[in-house]
């Protein structure tokens, strides 16, 4: 049995952690469960899978169930069959979530929150199973070591990533020339770059193939989530930036691909499924069977690649940019992105005004070293403020 801490079990990869669970029964256990928000799916969770322990990132005062009681060792969920689950309640409730029971961290909380979480589960010699490409983004100087000299494992959940560790053998050490992540090219793939001026947050959230949570699929639109992969790759496959090549692939039928040395290209394909990749970073070396419907190629017709355009995607280019001026630039990059995302879903800025929030946000950031967690919070904190100020500007608003 695989023990499974699982941290953002109501998004759309932690949906997809608990669907596996639940279709092998004899091979996975969830210990612990940590959402944010969504307390309805997520108690009908815990009535599922019983956890030992649960987190929400919200107030006690705000939640409404009687099966939530207390005692003098704090709250606690009552199955009503005299087993119960500690509960704890707040923003950074989530690190009670990584307990001493579980094999492996599943890391599928989105944004900035997701390193902190990492850097925990090393200290505690978890094998972390890692969807939040954010935690290697701007924290890839304090993760990477962690996870070496705890001598833990680090899989890869995003699809790219996956694609490339399948096609080296899942050795992450393993050599190779280069890498080629593919990608879909987002919701606005067809359109101009004049059109992207009037794009709606609605029309953003339309994914061709793939169906995941708002933040990233807004970053698919903008191609930031490739320019994320792009420092994943690094991160994970230590990987120069000549090494990684990103190429528009609309069918996203190949997942990613590796040159070796001697030209030869190693490539992973499937019908576009989280399933694979989730389940693989629990089990690899070792694959069980999924629900995936298996590739035709009689009927997949021709598979197209593109060069990435840098009048329509701005934002894949400034991204990496933050990554060659290194240090804390990746962090404020996606502090940036973050509060622009938000805004943009909330109708507050226009979807082509997200380039000028990160590349504003770049020109006014100052170079700091990061040398420790406490460092990289405080410069996410004060990117975010930075972000929230251009906004208020490019709105015409005065800022506070
Ligand atoms: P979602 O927005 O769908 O889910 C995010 C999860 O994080 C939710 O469960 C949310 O809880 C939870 N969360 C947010 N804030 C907190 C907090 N303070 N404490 C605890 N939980 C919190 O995101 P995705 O599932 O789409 O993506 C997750 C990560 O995986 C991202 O980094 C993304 O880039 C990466 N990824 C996603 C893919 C996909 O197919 N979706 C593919 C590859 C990578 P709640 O909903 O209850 O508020």
């Amino acid at each position: 049995m695989i023990k499974i801490a699982l941290l953002g079990s109501t998004g759309s990869i932690g949906v997809q952690t608990l669907e596996i669970v639940a279709r092998h029964r004899d091979e996975f256990e969830i210990v612990s469960l940590a959402a944010g928000g969504n307390v309805r799916a997520f108690f009908q969770q815990a009535e599922t899978f019983r956890p030992r322990v649960a987190t929400l990132a919200r107030d006690r005062d705000d939640i409404a169930c009687p099966a939530v009681k207390k005692d003098e060792n704090g709250f606690y969920y009552d199955y009503g069959d005299a087993t119960r689950c500690a509960l704890y309640f707040g923003e950074d409730a989530y690190l009670e979530a990584i307990i001493r029971e579980a094999d492996v961290v599943v890391v599928a909380l989105v944004g900035f929150i997701g390193v902190r979480a990492v850097l925990k589960a090393a200290r505690m010699k978890k094998k972390i199973a890692l969807a939040n490409k954010e935690s290697l983004v701007v924290g890839g100087s304090l993760v990477i070591p962690a996870v070496e000299k705890a001598g833990v494992e680090l899989a890869p959940i995003d699809s790219e990533h996956s694609a490339i560790w399948q096609a080296l053998g899942f050795d992450r050490h393993a050599p190779y020339e280069k890498i080629i992540l593919t990608a879909s090219g987002g919701a606005f793939r067809d359109k101009s770059a004049e059109e992207l001026r009037s794009v709606t947050a609605e029309e953003a959230l339309q994914h061709p193939n793939w169906n995941m949570g708002g933040r990233i699929t807004v970053d698919c639109a903008t191609m930031v989530n490739k320019a994320f992969e792009v420092m994943e790759a690094m991160w994970l496959y230590g990987a120069k930036a000549e090494q990684v090549e990103a190429v528009i692939h609309p069918q996203s039928i190949i997942h990613s691909m590796v040159e070796m040395k001697d030209g030869a290209v190693i490539a992973q394909l499937g019908v576009p499924t989280m399933e694979v990749p989730i389940q693989l970073a629990l089990t690899a070396p070792r694959r069980l069977g999924t629900s995936a419907k298996k590739l035709d190629f009689k009927s997949i017709g021709a598979l197209t690649f593109q060069p990435v355009n840098r009048e329509k995607y701005p934002c894949f280019f400034i991204a990496l940019k933050s990554m060659e001026m290194g240090d804390n630039y990746p962090c404020a990059l996606n502090a940036a992105d973050e509060v622009a995302v938000a805004a943009f879903l909330k109708g507050e800025l226009c979807f082509t005004d997200i380039a000028q929030v990160l590349e504003k946000t770049l020109q006014r950031t100052e170079r700091v070293v990061i040398d420790g967690e406490e460092t990289l919070v405080g410069e996410d904190k004060k990117a975010r403020k930075l972000a929230k100020e251009i906004i208020a500007e490019l709105n015409g608003k005065p800022t506070a």
